[in-house]
């Protein structure tokens, strides 16, 4: 019998960390479990509970059952609000409707928020950094009236934006952005309008940003790279932008069945990460599809250590 290292080539496959689930999809997952646990299925959940199929799946087949809006819950159930969070409008239906809820709101999602509503408090027009349809702008233009807040999008927004005050606006971000996208614009809108208010902290969450990292420093020694992550993951997305922008050509993958050997041909350093949405379950199935054709050395580049978690929602800490 043949070895498989006679046959197969290697490949190093460099592995960032931290990748993966962070803390407020880690959160919003235990809710709607915890959910199930309390009230019995079905429970009903509003928008993908985080941004990811097999989480999805593995949540309507312990009895969640996701919808897009509260017109399709059936009254005496109870719903819960994805991560990405929800306009005030849904919570307050809700309540309309006699329904009890859970809002899986990711408190770092709920903490722009809270910064969106003080600025219109005080008078401000908020520049509103973020991805044009995306839940979490959806949301958070959901908590403050109508035309008290922009979308800026590009640099070139935010060169073309004419407010009525320029004296008196604040700007905040989508959490899940490219951090250097973001500085450009944020360069452009402080340039322009040198006393626009910054967010007290940084918009764009830790997550996001240590995972933007791992990619950096991992892209320069890949010659190809891998995210696993759904199209609709804006934290995903932007590390596929990160790699390329180090010159290292990426790919979003959902599965390992998504894997293109032709591409791998030839390689000798293939990247990994996963984004913040993507269980590591599904970086352990990419590993080992590829091993099935590479004898696989795996090294783990870490850049950063985690150690967030969010408390529960009231009620569900001990189911
Ligand atoms: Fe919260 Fe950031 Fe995770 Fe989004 S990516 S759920 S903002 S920790």
């Amino acid at each position: 019998m043949t070895d498989a290292a006679d046959t197969h080539p290697p490949l190093t496959l460099l592995i960032a960390a931290p990748r993966g689930f962070c803390a407020g999809v880690d959160r919003a997952i235990i809710i709607v479990e915890r959910a199930i646990e309390t009230y019995g299925a079905p429970v009903y959940v509003r928008h993908e509970i985080v941004h990811n199929k097999y989480v999805v799946d593995s949540l309507k087949a312990k009895g969640a059952i996701f919808v897009e809006e509260l017109d399709e819950v059936p009254d005496g159930v109870p719903v819960v609000f994805s991560a990405h969070g929800v306009p005030k409008a849904v919570p307050a239906k809700a309540e309309e409707r006699g329904l009890s809820y859970l809002d899986a709101t990711c408190p770092l999602v709920s903490k722009v928020h809270r910064q969106a509503e003080r600025q219109v408090e005080t008078g401000r027009h908020i520049l509103f950094i973020g991805h044009k349809g995306h839940p979490e702008v959806i949301g958070t233009f959901g908590q403050v009236p109508d035309g008290t807040m922009s979308l800026i999008e590009t640099v070139d927004d935010a060169e073309r934006f004419v407010p009525v005050d320029p004296e008196n606006l604040a700007f905040l971000t989508q959490t899940t952005l490219s951090v250097d996208d973001t500085a450009a614009i944020v360069a452009t809108l402080e340039r322009r309008f040198p006393t626009i208010i910054a967010p007290k902290g940084e918009d764009i969450c830790y997550a996001t940003s240590n995972r933007q990292t791992a990619v950096k420093a991992i892209a320069h020694r890949c010659e190809v790279l891998y995210v696993i992550g759904a199209p609709n993951s804006s934290n995903s997305l932007r590390l596929v932008e990160v790699a390329e922008r180090e010159g290292t050509p990426a790919r979003l993958i959902q599965r390992a069945d998504e894997i293109d050997f032709d591409w791998l041909e030839g390689k000798r350093v293939v990247g990994l990460t996963a984004g913040a949405s993507a269980p590591e379950i599904l970086v352990r199935e990419v590993v080992e599809r590829i091993a099935t054709r590479y004898v696989v050395t795996e090294e783990q580049v870490e850049t950063a250590r985690e150690s967030i978690s969010f408390k529960l929602p009231r009620g569900l800490e001990t189911a």
